[in-house]
């Protein structure tokens, strides 16, 4: 079998051309849909995770307000950076860029924020909805899992409901921002969902889960976890991972660094080739999938817009309680 591409930049482009829609109408309203990210010190990937939101804010048209405070700032003023984001009414979404100084508590932060403004689904009130199978704004990523599933079954001429009612759905992750908010979402739906982790790998029961799973989604943050002997075959395979490796190229192993030699067969990788790989195979399961996301160009390329439709959405909500 080799399996179909589902296609997560195509899915992307047509929900921006729906989405770009929504918000002419929404600004023609009245409304200022954006959002602001709140930084705290300088973390690496928090930096890099600022800077694509501000590129995808100018894109897509959405305003961007960047709020950022110093690595020594105490949880008052971080209370207070949010207080102000709250009560800008430019601002309809909050992301909150973790990780956040020891003297931060995360749960300060995400509690702070407007429970109306907590557009990627962080704030327990809106965690609890989800639990409970109330509206409330999906988070990004798993939505962005729901969405890529409910558009490449359409397109096969099947309806997502239906085909996820009682299906053995397995979840490789249980994190609180994609894995266990993934989870809830597939229970909402009916799937007999197995959630696996990294504790499931460590008694040697991963495979045995993943195996059985009709539809299988890995967020675990691990290179090629999934091979194709974890795979049932004609399974449909949504890969959250997003991984640099260095590849080596006498071997072709993946390495987290160049700094070291190849793990596998001692190469010196200095001057080796980095690239993005996902948390699935992708060559050795497409030989047994039905269908499968890539990565890159898979569940990443359509969180994005699950952020704009929540932003979008929040927008709304501000304008109707004006
Ligand atoms: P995390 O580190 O918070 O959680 C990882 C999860 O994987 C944990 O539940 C852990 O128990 C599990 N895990 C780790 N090793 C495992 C193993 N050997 N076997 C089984 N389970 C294992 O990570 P996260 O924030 O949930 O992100 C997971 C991956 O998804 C990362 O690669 C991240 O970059 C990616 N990600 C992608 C998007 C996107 O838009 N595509 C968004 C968020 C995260």
């Amino acid at each position: 079998m080799t399996a179909k591409i589902i296609d997560g930049k195509a899915i992307a482009e047509d929900l921006r051309r729906e989405l770009t829609g929504e918000l002419e109408e929404l600004k023609i309203a009245g409304a200022r849909p954006g959002i602001a990210t709140l930084m705290v010190g300088d973390d690496f990937g928090a930096g890099m995770y600022r800077g694509a939101v501000e590129k995808f804010c100018g894109e897509m048209g959405l305003g961007y307000r960047s709020e950022m405070l110093p690595s020594d700032a105490t949880d008052a003023a971080v209370v207070a950076a949010v207080q102000g984001l709250n009560a800008d009414p430019a601002v309809s979404g909050i992301l909150p860029l973790r990780p956040f100084p020891v003297q931060v508590p995360d749960s300060l932060v995400i509690q702070t924020i407007l429970p109306d403004k907590d557009v990627d689904c962080f704030h327990p009130f809106n965690m609890g909805r989800l639990a409970l199978g109330e509206h409330t704004f999906p988070p990004a990523t798993p939505r962005a899992c729901m969405e890529l599933l409910e558009r490449f079954l359409a397109a096969e001429g099947k309806d997502l409901a239906e085909e996820l009612e009682g299906a053995e759905v397995c979840v490789v992750g249980h994190s609180n921002t994609v894995g266990k908010p993934l989870a809830l979402m597939l229970l909402n739906r009916n799937a007999t969902t197995t959630v696996t982790h990294v504790y499931t790998s460590n008694r040697g029961n991963l495979a045995k889960h993943t195996r059985e799973a009709e539809y299988l989604v890995v967020a675990a943050g691990v290179p090629h976890l999934i091979g194709a002997d974890l795979v049932k075959e004609g399974a449909i395979v949504l890969d959250v991972g997003i991984n640099r490796v260095v590849v080596c190229p006498k071997c072709d192993a993946l390495n987290r660094s160049k700094k070291s030699p190849c793990k596998a067969c001692g190469t010196d990788l200095s001057e080796a080739q980095s690239k993005t790989v996902g948390d699935v195979d992708f060559n050795a399961v497409s030989q047994k999938a039905a269908a499968i996301t890539p990565v890159p160009g898979g569940v990443g390329a359509v969180t994005n817009m699950m952020l704009a439709r929540n932003t979008l959405r929040a927008a709304r909500l501000q304008l109707e309680n004006k």
